[in-house]
């Protein structure tokens, strides 16, 4: 089952000489329960194309599709994980993971207990109570990862997750990252220009100056085309 679905989709900002080309037309798709990695230096589009398929930016040209997913509910079905701090300073970490729950209809008692469950799932309880600046960035994006998943999105997309934190702070995002996509069933897509981060994934694809090359043997379905 695909759950996203580009077709020749492309970014463009600006128009006119100074346009820059983010994403080439790219195809390709993300089946359920698949673990990917977008590798490439900063500037080749990584960041641009998970926005496209997060549904939080639209392509100039191309199409971006998510057949596999509820209409008008992306933002319920797909998880994003951000690079930098994303936790609300004035929530504890509870809080900030209960709060798309109480966004999304669920009332508080469940929403609490759906929070401190997710925060239990990843061994983060003890951080339940904390602001975000009594948090290591580390910790805090522990705690943004379960807060994806506390929502049980079908689809997990993670930008440069790692990008801020130093090496063992890297390996417990991306070992509670990968935990909470197999606990939900989730397919997960990070970008990275990491190659530990990519090596943790089965699957790499890589972009070069906003074009999108997929592994030989890729099957066609995956492809798009
Ligand atoms: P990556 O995530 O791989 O670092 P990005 O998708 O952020 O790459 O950027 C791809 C290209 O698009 C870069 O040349 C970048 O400067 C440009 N770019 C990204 N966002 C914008 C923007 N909002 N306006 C203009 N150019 C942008
Ligand atoms: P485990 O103890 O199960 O190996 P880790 O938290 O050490 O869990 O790592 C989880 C995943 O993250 C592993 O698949 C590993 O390849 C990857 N990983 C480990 N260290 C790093 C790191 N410094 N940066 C990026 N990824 C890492």
């Amino acid at each position: 089952e695909q759950l996203v679905v580009c077709t020749d989709a492309a970014r463009t900002y600006g128009t006119g000489p100074g346009a820059v080309v983010a994403v080439h037309g790219a195809s390709c798709a993300v089946t359920a329960g698949a673990g990917i990695a977008v590798v490439g230096p900063s500037g080749s589009g990584k960041s641009t194309l998970l926005h496209l398929m997060a549904g939080l930016d639209r392509p100039t040209a191309g199409r971006v599709a998510h057949p596999g997913l509820p209409e008008g509910s992306l933002p319920r079905h797909i998880g994003v994980v951000f690079q930098g701090p994303s936790l609300l300073p004035p929530l504890t970490a509870v809080e900030n993971v209960a709060l798309p729950l109480r966004i999304d209809g669920v009332a508080q008692a469940e929403a609490d207990a759906r929070a401190f469950a997710a925060l239990e799932e990843l061994g983060l309880e003890a951080l339940a109570s904390k602001l975000p600046d009594e948090l290591s960035a580390g910790q805090a994006q522990r705690v943004a990862v379960a807060r994806v998943l506390a929502r049980r999105p079908r689809l997990i997309l993670a930008d440069e997750p790692t990008g801020q934190l130093d090496r063992e702070s890297a390996g417990q995002v991306m070992g509670v990252l990968l935990a909470a996509a197999a606990t939900l069933g989730a397919a997960v897509l990070v970008s990275t220009h990491d190659m530990r981060v990519a090596d943790a994934l089965p699957t790499r694809w890589s972009m070069a100056d906003g074009r999108l090359v997929l592994p030989d043997g890729t099957a066609e379905e995956d492809r798009a085309e």
